[in-house]
């Protein structure tokens, strides 16, 4: 479990996560300057610190392309004034999962249970529908989980418990052993799927000890990433991914359809590529949800359908992600192509 597949730099290997999110990029200004923009690009684009701050660790930083204000990665991160403008149809709480979610576990799918699992995230990406979610009122991992798992083992129809957030792996692995080993215990769960941006956004949250306590569990591990753009694929998400799966663990991808960002099938035939050469399998291509201050970033329907038949008729099946909206009150994602 801990050789490592591919040969990331010694300072690769020795960063922190921990350090890497301490010392991540906060301000626009201070990511614009990183990127060696211009000022008048910078004008150009926009820049709006607003409440949904702005987290961007260096090392994403450095896989965008310096003097580019049309980076797709950086698009992902950038607090722009757009975010700002009403745009009707986009709300707050565009999967209405707020009045779903008791104690941290949003009960939506059947079978399923999904847990709030914590607040952080290792960047903040400015089309994310939680953005405003009450987090503050919302989180699994108080009180040491404990009554999320009595919630859980009341209800013997859950075989699925997933972890989501937020993003799972900001929490400790103390912290998420203690969850997995009570889950563990509990005989009518089967499968543990945990939602995460680390593996691409900081891999070396991937260490040995979080390896570890998810190969010891009998349950089975699906691990479903989030990547968006083949750029922000590297050495050290590689590594990453060939230790999970060498780990025992389902790797899988889902990405969003951004405009600006992956909305052109070259960009997603080589993100797919890029994915599979990686060792992860392309799942999801989401639309996007209508979030509030996320509605520059929208792609119309019509348009994703006629990219996802543009990309089927370039790749096998396999790497050909499934298109799906999320419909709130519905007991599934709704399969559009
Ligand atoms: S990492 Fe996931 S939960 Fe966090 S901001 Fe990005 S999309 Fe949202």
């Amino acid at each position: 479990m801990s050789t490592l597949a591919t040969v990331p730099t010694r300072t690769e290997i020795a960063i922190d996560w921990r350090d890497a999110l301490r010392t991540a990029i906060r301000t626009p200004s201070e990511l614009l300057e990183f990127l060696e923009l211009s000022p008048e690009q910078c004008a150009a684009l926009e820049p709006c610190a607003n409440e949904f701050a702005q987290l961007v660790p260096r090392q994403f930083a450095a896989r965008m392309r310096k003097g580019d204000p049309d980076d797709p990665l950086l698009r992902q991160v950038l607090p722009l004034a757009q975010e700002q403008e009403a745009v009707a149809g986009f709300a707050s709480d565009p999967l209405e999962e707020v009045d779903a979610t008791r104690n941290g576990v949003v009960r939506k799918y059947a079978g399923r249970a999904l847990l709030i699992a914590t607040a952080a995230c290792p960047v903040h990406c400015r089309y994310c529908f939680r953005r405003h979610f009450p987090y503050a009122e919302q989180t699994a991992a108080r009180d040491e989980w404990q009554t999320t798992v009595s919630t859980l083992a009341e209800d013997r129809q859950i075989t699925e418990v997933i972890l989501s957030g937020g993003d799972p792996l900001s929490l400790s692995n103390r912290r998420l052993g203690a969850l997995v080993k009570q889950l563990d215990e509990l005989e009518h769960l089967e499968t543990l799927r945990i939602h995460t941006r680390f593996p691409i956004v900081l891999p070396q949250r991937i260490d040995t000890g979080l390896l570890e306590l998810l190969a010891a569990t009998r349950l089975r591990i699906v691990l479903v990433i989030h990547c968006n753009h083949a750029q922000e694929i590297d050495a050290t998400v590689v590594a990453a991914v060939a230790n999970m799966r060498h780990a025992g663990i389902i790797v899988l991808n889902q990405s969003v359809l951004l405009s600006g960002v992956n909305d052109d099938p070259d960009t997603l035939v080589e993100l797919s590529r890029q994915l599979f050469a990686a060792g992860a399998l392309p799942y999801y291509l989401h639309e996007l949800d209508r979030v509030a201050g996320a509605a520059h970033f929208e792609v119309e329907a019509s348009r994703a359908l006629e990219l996802i038949d543009a990309i089927r008729s370039r790749l096998p099946g396999y790497l050909v992600p499934r298109l799906v909206r999320e419909i709130p009150g519905t007991l599934s994602k709704t399969i559009l192509g």
